[in-house]
């Protein structure tokens, strides 16, 4: 979770999924606290590793991409690292997401996480694939049209050409200090209190009474 920054501070680990994130729920992932998903949200990151490998496939067999890649980005003078795991890379990065419904337009902090995939593979575009969750994913997966690719097309499917965003990192890394300096002064953050708190695993810390 965290190591020595060399000078006898500590490097804190955040991964590239949590950019811009609720800080609440990075900070008690720092601090150990256990997981508790729900069972609805099990069943859907089953699916979504399912739609991941079968779609990954594809994109290494069809078009020549790293899948999985591990990349770590170090600020020695922030005392951070941000480690993540690229869906698919080869020129440039992107990020498959199962999703029960598909957005009109990506998240920020889907876009947040890419952004910091694009930094590492110093990409100046990638793609946001989101696909609709299903128990047999080759049933949509065998719909999809790629013949303009990467912009693929299909029923139940959305892709987004995103450029890399400077400014967007910076806010990424600030936002990731913010949390180091709360998890240094062991003071909880605010959270965020929205809709995804019903998929999150510490939920039962920030609503106890709901257990
Ligand atoms: S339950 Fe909501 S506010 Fe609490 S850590 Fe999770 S996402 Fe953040």
């Amino acid at each position: 979770m965290s190591e020595n920054n060399g000078d006898g501070s500590e490097l804190i680990e955040f991964y590239a999924s949590e950019a811009l994130t609720c800080p609440r729920r990075i900070y008690f992932r720092l601090k150990g606290y256990p997981e508790r998903w729900p069972e609805f949200v099990k069943v859907r990151l089953n699916q979504g590793i399912n739609t991941h490998n079968v779609l990954g496939e594809i994109l290494k067999r069809r078009f020549g991409f790293e899948l999985e890649k591990h990349l770590v980005l170090r600020s020695n003078k922030l005392g951070l690292e941000i480690h993540g795991r690229i869906d698919a890379v080869r020129d440039f990065p992107i990020e498959i997401k199962g999703k029960t419904s598909l957005p009109r337009t990506p998240y920020d902090y889907h876009l947040a996480q890419l952004n910091v995939y694009m930094r590492w593979a110093e990409a100046e575009y990638g793609y946001l694939y989101y696909i609709r969750l299903h128990e047999e994913p080759m049933k949509v997966i065998n719909k999809i049209d790629f013949s303009n690719f990467p912009v693929v097309k299909g029923p139940n499917f959305r892709a987004f050409e995103v450029p890399y965003d400077k400014a967007l990192f910076k806010e990424t890394l600030r936002h990731f200090y913010q949390v180091k300096r709360a998890y240094e002064k062991e003071r909880a953050p605010r959270g965020w209190r929205s809709f995804s708190c019903k998929f999150c695993p510490y939920r039962y810390l920030c609503f106890p009474d709901d257990e």
